[in-house]
């Protein structure tokens, strides 16, 4: 059986479909590349009207023709057409996936899968984990439910070391890669092997939100579930905050327990974000392709500055990851780069990897406010993965709570620069950094 339709079924208790699709989902599941399973799986053509667009559910609650007799929807909160059909898509775009649950944010999405390890449970965390995530752990978690947290530099450490960080009650590994703002790799395989070996058996998690499902399929490497930020680029148009979980068909238990939590805690998204996420979606494979080759651009035009002192994406060849980067793309990202790299050859300088790329300008904080106030095209502001492009100075806005020591162990200082590549024309995009580097060059000039 199809994967992706099992998400329908199962959350439909009485195992009735909401859609007339169920062949059409199966072949589209194991036949259809990446882009054609994003515009159709979960867009089936509704029965009732055949409209080729789903309607907005917004019904809070659903008929019954006797008692307990129903088409699978009782109340919203724990079903809706529009969070099922969604749902359906991410089962059917995130490789290996069998179920997708649907959170009214990624924050939620990391509460209700931390919850789900009960009382006193140990997690070894990637270190410059996403700043919601480690506040959750460390304020939230570490409270209400005992959790212990282990923070593991897991791009270098050891294989031992890896292992020596694991502890009887370690239940839970979390991988985010690339890491934020950064961009480090940590290599999903091999901690998944890892983790697989030890005694206690840990579930091995990866937050995909930067590269999102088109260029890593964490769960094709091992990795047993995926969270998802679905406000970055899977929604991508920066309208709708939401996010998600997916999990491959062997952990049908687990997906289980986890829709009974999505359900009891509530957490949950509204008819209209769904139905608007999905939109999203559609032009997911689109979307990444053109953030990947305006960064690439984007990340040899800074390459190529005097005002600038490193470039950190992980697509150039430069990267000290970049080989890792190639190895871990997902089979329908592979297609796409290998084709890119024939087009272009090694004149590229590398190969499009997501969207993020983070820089240290020449000079400190001055230069780095003079370039996010200079800039046309680029908005100053948090956030990231929307089709517009935006910049934002890490060290003073999204990870401005951390302490500075630490700040500095990461290597986020105040001339650290986070820039979202929008998909905008490349060559505005290039012409606009590369005047905003004058303005905060010729500021160090006039000092
Ligand atoms: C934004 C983000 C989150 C949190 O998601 P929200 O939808 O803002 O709650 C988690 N992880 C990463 C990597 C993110 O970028």
């Amino acid at each position: 059986m199809s994967p992706a339709i099992l998400n329908g079924e199962h959350a439909a208790p009485n195992g009735h479909s909401h859609t007339n699709g169920t062949h059409a989902i199966k072949e589209h599941a194991s036949l259809d590349g990446f882009g054609t399973r994003a515009i159709h799986v979960g867009s089936e053509p509704d029965p009732s009207t055949s409209a080729v667009i789903p309607a907005i559910s917004l019904s809070t609650t659903y008929k019954q023709h006797g008692v307990g007799n129903h088409k699978g929807f009782e109340y919203s909160r724990s079903g809706n057409p529009n969070r099922n059909a969604l749902e359906a898509t991410l089962a059917a775009i995130e490789s290996g996936g069998a179920y997708a649950l649907a959170f009214a944010s990624g924050s939620s999405t990391t509460a209700t899968v931390l919850q789900a390890l009960g009382p006193d449970a140990h997690v070894v965390s990637v270190n410059d984990v996403y700043g919601g995530t480690f506040r959750y752990m460390t304020r939230v978690a570490a409270e209400n439910q005992g959790l212990q947290t282990t923070f593991v530099d897991l791009e270098n450490a050891s294989d031992s070391e890896v292992l020596a960080s694991f502890r009887p009650n370690t239940k839970l590994i979390w991988i985010e890669t690339p890491t934020n703002p950064t961009l480090r790799l940590v290599d999903i395989a091999r901690i998944a092997s890892l983790a697989h070996s030890a005694p206690s058996k840990p579930l091995v998690l990866v937050d995909n939100t930067f590269l999102s499902p088109f260029y890593q399929s964490p769960l094709v490497l091992g990795a047993d579930i995926v969270v998802h930020s679905l406000t970055k680029y899977v929604n991508g148009h920066s309208d709708v905050v939401m996010g998600a979980l997916i999990l491959p068909a062997h952990h049908a238990a687990l997906a289980e327990k986890l829709r009974f939590l999505q359900n009891a805690v509530g957490s949950v998204p509204s008819a209209y974000d769904c139905w608007l996420a999905q939109r999203g979606v559609k032009t997911l494979h689109l979307r990444m392709k053109a953030h990947g080759a305006n960064a690439l651009a984007v990340a040899r035009a800074l390459q190529k500055s005097p005002h600038v002192e490193e470039v950190i994406y992980p697509g150039l060849t430069s990267h000290p990851r970049n080989d890792l980067a190639y190895r871990s793309l997902s089979s329908h990202a592979r297609a796409y780069v290998d084709r890119f790299l024939k087009d272009h050859g090694d004149a590229a300088g590398g190969f499009p990897y997501g969207g993020m790329i983070s820089f240290r300008i020449r000079g400190g904080a001055a230069e780095a406010e003079k370039f996010l106030t200079s800039t046309r095209l680029f908005t100053l502001a948090e956030s990231l993965g929307g089709v517009e492009s935006l910049a934002e100075l890490p060290a003073q806005m999204t990870h401005g709570s951390i302490p500075p020591a630490e700040r500095a162990l990461l290597g986020i200082g105040d001339n650290l620069i986070r820039l979202s590549v929008g998909v905008e024309e490349e060559e505005d995009l290039v012409a606009d950094v590369e005047q905003a580097l004058e303005a905060a060059a010729s500021l160090s000039r006039d000092l």
